[in-house]
């Protein structure tokens, strides 16, 4: 679903030229739930923003769900990401002025939905995060761990073929992060493709497979064997 291919990603600094990616090439297939870990600095964000549609590589080449990236308009661009990318920021980045169902509804106003269909969705997404109760509150009104959840509803509104989420617990007592990251591993049990940034190793143990980003480059990648399949739970449930 996510091939990129020798992706770098340069600002200019003055007449210095400082590169952010030095040549990232990251497969990723459907279904999958990648973190990608690093340090401060270690170009996580970038990488996101790449995957994500909202910034370019300076070189190399992005294919996402089979379409290549690299020639599309800015406003081609902006569609293939409306249409397949639901985004989990740390700060939520719910508008405030808006009621948690209107802030789920935005990105089916972006994507054409009707008036009507968009309400339904997002009362049926709110449910599912267990927020039903919660649609005509303002994100002032609703603690960290509900603002996420709004978020979450946000990000798979438009059931989105990829879900990319940035130090998503970051802003989130641990308890309450544990909450969000369980509901992350759930979406990807129902076949979200999930790529989770994190600089906690705690957070990226969640997922199935860990990818370390240093000064821009992939230094490891790595399936995560200490995860409880669902079979194993399964056989708990027998025994
Ligand atoms: P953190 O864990 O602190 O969020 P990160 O791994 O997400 O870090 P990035 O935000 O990707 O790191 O930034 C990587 C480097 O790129 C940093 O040195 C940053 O200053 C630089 N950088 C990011 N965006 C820009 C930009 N628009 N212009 C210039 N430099 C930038
Ligand atoms: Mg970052």
């Amino acid at each position: 679903m996510i091939e990129l291919n020798e992706v770098t990603k340069s600002y200019a600094r003055g007449a210095e030229e400082l590169q952010i990616l030095r040549g990232i090439t990251l497969h990723i297939a459907v279904g999958d739930f990648v973190a990608i870990i690093g340090p401060s600095g270690s170009g996580k964000s970038t990488l996101m923003n790449t995957i994500g549609l909202l910034d370019s590589p300076t070189s190399g080449s992005y294919t996402l769900d089979g379409v290549a990236t690299e020639k599309m308009s800015d406003n081609g661009l902006a569609e293939l990401r409306n249409r397949k990318i639901g985004f989990i920021f740390q700060q939520f980045n719910l508008l405030p002025r808006l009621t948690a169902t209107e802030n789920v509804e935005l990105p089916m106003i972006y994507a054409g939905i009707p008036a009507k269909q968009r309400r339904e969705q997002a009362q049926r997404m709110l449910e599912k995060l267990g927020m039903g109760e919660r649609g005509h509150h303002k994100p002032s009104e609703l603690s960290g761990g509900q603002q996420q959840r709004v978020a979450i509803a946000r990000a798979l509104a438009i059931s989105p073929s990829l879900i990319l989420a940035d130090e998503p617990t970051g802003a989130l007592d641990s308890k309450t992060g544990i909450e969000v990251l369980e509901l992350i591993k759930e979406l990807n049990q129902q076949g979200n493709t999930i790529v989770l940034i994190t600089h906690d190793h705690h957070i990226a143990d969640n997922a199935k497979r860990v990818v370390t980003l240093r000064d821009g480059e992939i230094i490891s990648d790595q399936r995560n064997e200490m995860l409880p399949t669902p079979a194993r739970k399964l056989e708990g449930a027998v025994s």
